[in-house]
Formats: structure tokens, C-alpha cells, sequence
């Protein structure tokens, strides 16, 4: 989003036109930022054989898959579905790994069947794929360093009560059920969740990573998962990624050495590459002023962005009506019957009602947390490419919410 001489513009687009022909709210992402943030994670890491994968949880449409799998990424998936939309997309089956969290032992033989990379994340699970497949079909094992490199447990998973990964003290016996069940293990991953606010704790956890790694022969990759942080208003701490590339780069470069083979880096962010490409834009239904507050009350609520009520999550927010208004203090409320308070206390530039809001870092984990709460309707979805508005998903409408309902006689 860039502030020009006539107001507000998303590479080039006014986000007020766009609410004009594709109505509001809307999701609207560009291609531009994500290419620039998946360049910039290649940069930081050109000293090693870096292979980033997408976490497509984070924004899951088909057209920012095959965007992100024209720019040569991979794709990192929780479920059996993400592993079809992504084999959908156009990704090899070898440029998918399928990283699933206490999903069935079948959901697991259908991702085989695919020819995923398949990331184990617990003994037992491992103990039946061994019995399944012996050395047929290769994994990747997700062990638990229990580091945090700081920021909030609710999203942290490398805690010791988290229910991710194997825990590294359980090292001696994956080894065993390896041996004795003759398990190929080509890669290690860990992904802590938490966001790396500070470099070397980040570094501590990828050691013990590495120091587990000695002890299998056959690897082609580690994988050291996600956890870096993007600003989400001005003064927070984002991952140094610069600083990270160059001192990961030292310490895989001389564990490959002492390995005796050169092997892949890879990282999956989801955040870091989708966060910042993406606005959500609302309209003022009504400014409201109560004894106590003045709240602007949008045509959407906690049924199209949920991260600040779910997560105490902080989304920027913009007038992008005025510009360069005199600023206000306002409580940034939903339409929901629920309290979906988006913001309290912010101050915006002097919002009138018909006003277009923009919620800022909308890319990761927005629309794709949505649902039909309410009986609303889930909003449209556009994707800004070179300069041109895409419509890549339409606004439901009415039969939507009737879809599979199924209506019966009693
Ligand atoms: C969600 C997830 C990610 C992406 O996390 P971000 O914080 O969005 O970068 C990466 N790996 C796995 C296994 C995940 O579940």
C-alpha cells in the first residue's frame, strides 16, 4: 500500500475503486510482495542449497499456490486436502511435504499413494508406517527441540506441553523403531512455531537439531519449519532474516562438513511470504457514539477476521477515505452478534459512515479462518498481479449457505 498524492493505492490500484466494482468487505492481496518476500529469504540464504516450501494453510487459494510454484517453490501441507489442491496447482508430488498433526494412519497411506513427502510427528504413527513400508517409502521425522524463541504460547509449538513433533529426549528410541523396523529417514524437521524474535535461541534449537542428525545416514534435508515474524505495527521486533541466513548458513555449512555430504536446507513460511501482501477493506456501516466510546461499526465482524479476537492479534487500520483526515479515537467494532472487536481505542483519521477501512497484514491466516457465522456471506477475493485486479474468488451468495443443507420432511 503506498500513500500517493491521490490517496491510497495497492500497486497502483485505488482500494476505493475496488471496493466500488467488487463491493466490500474484500480480501486483496499482491503478487509484487510476496515475490519480493520469497526473493528476499533466497537472498538471505544463497550460501546453501535453500529450498523454501509455501505453508499453504496460510492463504490456500489455488491461484497464490500456482503463483508461489511459478516463482520454484515448495509447498508445505497439514492435510490431505492442501496435499491435492497443491498436486492441483501444478507441484510435483516431490515438491509437497505433508506434515499433518494426529491425522489417521489411512489419511497418512492416502499421501503415500500420492508420492508426498510424508513428515512423521509422533512414535506411534511412525511404528505403523514402519510395519506398512519398512525402507519402501522414505520420512522425514518432526522432533520437538523445545525451543522458544520467544512470542506467544498460544501459537508456540516447540513448549514441552505441546502436542508437536517427537521430543528430542525420546531421540533413543526413534532410533530404535528405525533400526529394528529398518525405517528410511530422509529428513529431520522442527518447527516451533513460536516467532524468532532472537536469532541465536533460533540457532540453539537448530543445534540440537543437528545433533540429533549424526545419527541418520540417509538424509537428503533438514527442515527447520517456520517462525518468522513480520511486523504487525510500527516498533515490533520482525525476524532479522538476513542475519539468520548468514549465521545458519555457517552453522549447516559446517555440519554438512562434518556430515560428509552437502544436504538441503529447507524452511516452509507461511506468514512471512503471504502476510504483508494482503488488506482486508470494510465499509462503515455506522459511527456510534455511546457514553463512554466512539465506535465504527463495519460490515464485517469476527465471521471474516478472527485473529484479533482469536489470537489478540494487532491489525493496522487505515481511513482510506481520508487520507490525510485529522485523527480520532475509535473502537473498531464487527457486525456479528458476538463482541468482535477489532480495535479499541485506535486512532484513525476522522472516519464518517460509508468511509472504506483497510485492515492491514491480511494475507496470512484472514479469509482462511472465515466462515458462514451469522448466515453471512464470505467475502471476494483478489489477487493483484503487475498492476491488475484478479477476481479470485467471488462473494458467496444465498445458495451458498444452502449448499449440502439438506432439507427433510418432519
Ligand atoms: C503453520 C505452519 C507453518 C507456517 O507458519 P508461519 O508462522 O505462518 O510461517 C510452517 N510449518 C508448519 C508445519 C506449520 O504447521
Amino acid at each position: 500500500m503506498q500513500l500517493t498524492e491521490n490517496g491510497y493505492r495497492i500497486d497502483g490500484i485505488s482500494p476505493l475503486e475496488l471496493c466500488e466494482e467488487y463491493g466490500s468487505p474484500l480480501y486483496v492481496y499482491e503478487t509484487a510482495k510476496m515475490e519480493a518476500q520469497y526473493k528476499r529469504l533466497q537472498k538471505a540464504f544463497k550460501g546453501s542449497k535453500l529450498k523454501i516450501n509455501y505453508a499453504c494453510k496460510a492463504l490456500s487459494n489455488i491461484n497464490v499456490l500456482r503463483f508461489f510454484h511459478q516463482l520454484g517453490s515448495g509447498l508445505d501441507t497439514v492435510s490431505i486436502q492442501e496435499v491435492e489442491l497443491g498436486l492441483k496447482a501444478g507441484f510435483a508430488p516431490g515438491d509437497i511435504i505433508y506434515t499433518p498433526n494426529c491425522v489417521s494412519m489411512e489419511e497418512i497411506k492416502k499421501a503415500v499413494e500420492k508420492g508426498v513427502k510424508i513428515n512423521i510427528d509422533n512414535l506411534s504413527i511412525l511404528e505403523q508406517f514402519g510395519a506398512a513400508y519398512g525402507n519402501s517409502y522414505p520420512v522425514c521425522i518432526r522432533m520437538n527441540p523445545h525451543i522458544m524463541a520467544g512470542g506467544n504460547i498460544k501459537i508456540s509449538t516447540g513448549h514441552i506441553d505441546s502436542k508437536f513433533g517427537i521430543s528430542i529426549h525420546q531421540t533413543r528410541h526413534l532410533e530404535r523403531l528405525v533400526k529394528s523396523l529398518d525405517i528410511r529417514v530422509e529428513g529431520l524437521h522442527m518447527h516451533t512455531g513460536s516467532d524468532i524474535l532472537d536469532v541465536d535461541v533460533f540457532l540453539r534449537g537448530a543445534q540440537l537439531l543437528l545433533d540429533v542428525a549424526y545419527d541418520f545416514k540417509d538424509l537428503k534435508y533438514i527442515d527447520f519449519g517456520s517462525g518468522f515474524k513480520v511486523a504487525y505495527k510500527s516498533g515490533d521486533i520482525a525476524t532479522d532474516v538476513e542475519e539468520l541466513g548468514e549465521k545458519m548458513t555457517k552453522l549447516f555449512g559446517e555440519f554438512c562438513e562434518s556430515y560428509g555430504r552437502e544436504l538441503e536446507i529447507e524452511f516452509e513460511p507461511g506468514k512471512f511470504l503471504v502476510s504483508e501482501a494482503g488488506y482486508f477493506l470494510c465499509k462503515v456501516n455506522v459511527v456510534k457514539q455511546t457514553t463512554a466510546t466512539v465506535f465504527a461499526g463495519v460490515d464485517t465482524g469476527l465471521n471474516h477476521l478472527i485473529r484479533p479476537m482469536f489470537y489478540d492479534a494487532y491489525h493496522h487500520i487505515e481511513n482510506m477515505s481520508n487520507p490525510e483526515g485529522k485523527k480520532r479515537v475509535y473502537t473498531v467494532v464487527g457486525y456479528i452478534c458476538e463482541t468482535d472487536t477489532f480495535a479499541s481505542d485506535r486512532q484513525i483519521s476522522e472516519i464518517k459512515e460509508g468511509d472504506i477501512l483497510a485492515f492491514y497484514n491480511a494475507g496470512a491466516y484472514c479469509f482462511q479462518m472465515s466462515s458462514n457465522y451469522n448466515s453471512r456471506f464470505r467475502p471476494a477475493e483478489l489477487l493483484i498481479h503487475k498492476g491488475k485486479a484478479h477476481l479470485i474468488r467471488q462473494r458467496e451468495e444465498f445458495s451458498d449457505l444452502l449448499k449440502n443443507q439438506v432439507e427433510v420432511e418432519i
